[in-house]
């Protein structure tokens, strides 16, 4: 049967727990549990990963940046894991068009809503997080307003989950996802799989640098992270179709301006700002 890591780590509550779930929001995006530790004072993060090297990396990065903190690093039968994750990993809805869901919820009745199932794994990208969401509300709204066709195609650059195509693919449009991370390419197959749009979207390890010179998207969307989106600016932009929609997130609110000043540079107008908590998305079309 497969492994499963489980990390746990104790903070005192307060200041230091919000730092530790700063900390966890930035490199455990598919979720953990929070209960209080035994002391009924501490506040116990629980983390479930796939047992596998990056999982382990993810637990020594935890010893390292935490030294002073209680860190307990275990391997559970996938079983456990399972119905451990079934107690909190609920769909969550997004813009009114979208839900997520695990694979375990499949038959989950959405409504009008367009499922999107995601398996928990190592790739970013569940939903839970911020930058995630903002993209994906950033297609609802472009939804509602018509200004997705059918024959459109994407590109979702830094694919991670494949969540961002997925959810395009739902809206009916085509187009390819590309990371530069192999693991994530291997997420996103299988939750391409999972959604039965095989037909619709196309995955390659690579990053801009792997598309056709010449190659244009009626709408692209990064969630990266600021420092590189500015450095691939001037790439970026020469793959969006003249009209066409830009999605941006994985940006600090912080870092909003120097990245629309990076992309203003590269010959675009104002974007449109969302935000949610620290992170923001920037919008043009
Ligand atoms: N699109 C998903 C995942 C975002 S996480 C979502 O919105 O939830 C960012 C992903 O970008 C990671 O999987 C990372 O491997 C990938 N990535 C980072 N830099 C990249 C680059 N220069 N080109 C392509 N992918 C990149």
């Amino acid at each position: 049967m497969r492994k499963l890591l489980r990390v746990d780590i104790t903070a005192a509550g307060g200041e230091l727990a919000e730092r530790v779930e700063a900390w966890l929001s930035d490199r455990a995006a598919q979720g953990w549990e929070e209960d209080a530790a035994d002391d009924g004072a501490s506040v116990r993060f629980r983390v479930h990963l796939e047992d596998a090297p990056p999982a382990r990396e993810f637990a020594e990065e935890a010893a390292r940046d935490w030294p002073d903190l209680p860190i307990a690093v275990s391997t559970i039968e996938e079983e456990d894991w399972g119905a451990a994750w079934m107690a909190f990993f609920t769909p969550i809805e997004i813009g009114g068009v979208y839900e997520i869901l695990p694979p375990w919820m499949a038959d989950h009745d959405t409504g009008s809503r367009r499922p999107i199932l995601i398996e928990p794994k190592m790739a970013f990208g569940t939903g839970h997080h911020p930058t995630t969401a903002l993209c994906l509300e950033a297609f609802a709204t472009a939804h509602q307003a018509g200004w997705l066709t059918p024959d459109m195609r994407f590109l979702d650059l830094g694919t991670g989950s494949g969540i961002l195509g997925i959810g395009l693919c739902r809206l009916g449009l085509t187009g390819l996802g590309v990371d530069i991370d192999p693991q994530a390419v291997w997420c996103a197959a299988d939750n391409v799989r999972l959604n039965g749009v095989e037909d619709g979207m196309s995955l390659a390890v690579g990053g801009v640098g792997c598309l056709a010179e010449d190659s244009r998207y009626a709408v692209v969307a990064a969630n990266i992270l600021a420092a590189p989106l500015i450095a691939m600016a001037p790439r970026i932009v020469s793959h969006v179709a003249e009209g066409g929609m830009l999605v941006l997130s994985g940006i600090l609110e912080t870092q909003a301006d120097a990245v629309t000043a990076a992309y203003r540079a590269a010959g675009l107008p104002e974007p449109e700002r969302r935000v949610s908590g620290e992170w923001a998305s920037l919008t043009w079309r």
